[in-house]
């Protein structure tokens, strides 16, 4: 789960990293009391969990209510990069001398924790990465060790941090790590974590994201998921307990096992179709859990046809197809269904589909031919 940059520093704030007082305000009166009460000049910042608000207009200086209120009415309700702004983060402003940039995520190739740490702060690090990447000083964390402080004094140095900033932003690093580790996320960065002109170290921004199989140890985070915007067919799809991601084509997919599920997309990418999510109805798939999937997928007005790629190992062929026929009496599917079914028991679940005789079903022998036919059916579509 990714956090606001709200949500972030709050976090943040819980393990002693400093950031600048600040409210989040949902309205434009609201975002002028806040600031009222924080003290002028503040910072307008939109509260949209994807990066570059700053560019696309959607951090503005205030430095006074009038110029609040111009710019909480210019930010709310503005979309970035196909985020609509539906809350602000209203913060007393800085005085920034330097820019820099620090994070913590895990490296999965090392099996070790990744702390990165740069003078060049407050660009895209991606970008630094690429031009310049000797300005971006690493050290893998060792998780059974944890970071002591003189790594990260040594990490400081390397990366060329001003002298006056080293010993707070050290310290701050081990803070960070802290947070990183204790409050299970899968990356904690700041960007930019700056020196203030009076000296101070502190982060002016914070991307958090956190380890949802860790949420069982950590009760608080549920205000955090109470904010979450999700899709709602991936709402709707977890409630089912089933493995979906939404995508943006129109060819519906339900495989049994990630990996076929995937494949599926591929394939039906690569004879021209565009897959509209991703969904693994898990290995032993049997007939509630096909009616559920077939119900997830027919409830995204975007798919014009479901393609069921069913390869049967524990998952058999008879329970696939009673499910399908299942769901065909329980919910009116919209879309016409290609389905390939292969493996333990597919005869059986054939004939099952066969004697169903639904003008909405279509068996096709293998994947490739499946998957154009899925395609073929979705242009032709009109739903
Ligand atoms: P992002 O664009 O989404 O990464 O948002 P950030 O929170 O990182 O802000 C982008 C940039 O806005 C920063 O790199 C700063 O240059 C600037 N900025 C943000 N907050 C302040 C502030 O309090 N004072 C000043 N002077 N600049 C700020
Ligand atoms: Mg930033």
């Amino acid at each position: 789960m990714d956090l606001y940059e709200y949500q972030g520093k709050q976090y943040f704030a819980r393990y002693g990293i400093p950031t600048s007082p600040g409210e989040p305000a949902d309205t434009v009166d609201e975002a002028v009391a806040a600031a009222e009460r924080i003290g002028y000049p503040v910072v307008v910042k939109a509260q949209v969990k994807v990066g570059g608000r700053g560019k696309a207009g959607g951090i503005k200086l205030a430095g006074d209510a009038d110029e609040v209120r111009t710019h909480a009415t210019a930010i709310l309700g503005m979309d970035i990069k196909g985020h609509t702004v539906n809350r602000v983060w209203i913060e007393r402003s800085s005085d920034i001398a330097h820019e820099y940039y620090a994070s913590f995520t895990l490296d999965r190739s090392a099996k070790k924790h990744l702390c990165m740490v740069s003078a060049k702060g407050g660009v895209d690090i991606e970008e630094v990465a690429a031009t310049d990447p000797g300005a971006i000083a690493r050290r893998h964390v060792d998780p059974t060790e944890g970071l002591s402080a003189e790594v990260a004094e040594a990490l400081v140095a390397e990366a060329g941090l001003h002298a006056e900033a080293r010993a707070q932003a050290a310290e701050l690093l081990v803070k960070l790590y802290t947070c990183y580790e204790q409050g299970d996320c899968d990356l904690a960065e700041i960007n930019p974590l700056i020196l203030t002109t009076d000296g101070r170290v502190h982060a002016l921004d914070a991307k958090v994201t956190l380890d949802d199989n860790a949420s069982f140890r950590h009760p608080e985070w549920e205000e955090f998921a109470a904010t979450e915007t999700t899709d709602p067919r991936e709402r709707m799809a977890k409630e089912k307990g089933l493995q979906y991601v939404g995508l943006d084509g129109f060819v519906g997919i339900i495989a049994n096992g990630a990996g076929l599920a995937m494949s599926t997309c591929d394939v039906v990418e690569q004879v021209g179709g565009k897959p509209a999510n991703f969904l693994d109805i898990g290995g032993g798939a049997n007939a509630a859990q096909m009616a559920n999937a077939l119900e997830v997928i027919n409830s995204d007005e975007n798919v014009r046809s479901i393609f069921i790629n069913i390869f049967g190992g524990i998952t058999r062929g008879e329970e696939v197809a009673n499910g399908i026929v299942e769901a065909l009496g329980r919910v009116d599917i919209a879309s016409p269904i290609v389905i390939r079914l292969d493996g333990t028991n597919a005869e059986e679940g054939r004939r099952i589909l066969a004697e169903h005789g639904s003008d909405k079903l279509e068996s096709v022998p293998t994947m490739i031919e499946a998957a154009r036919r899925a395609s073929e059916l979705a242009k032709g579509a009109n739903r």
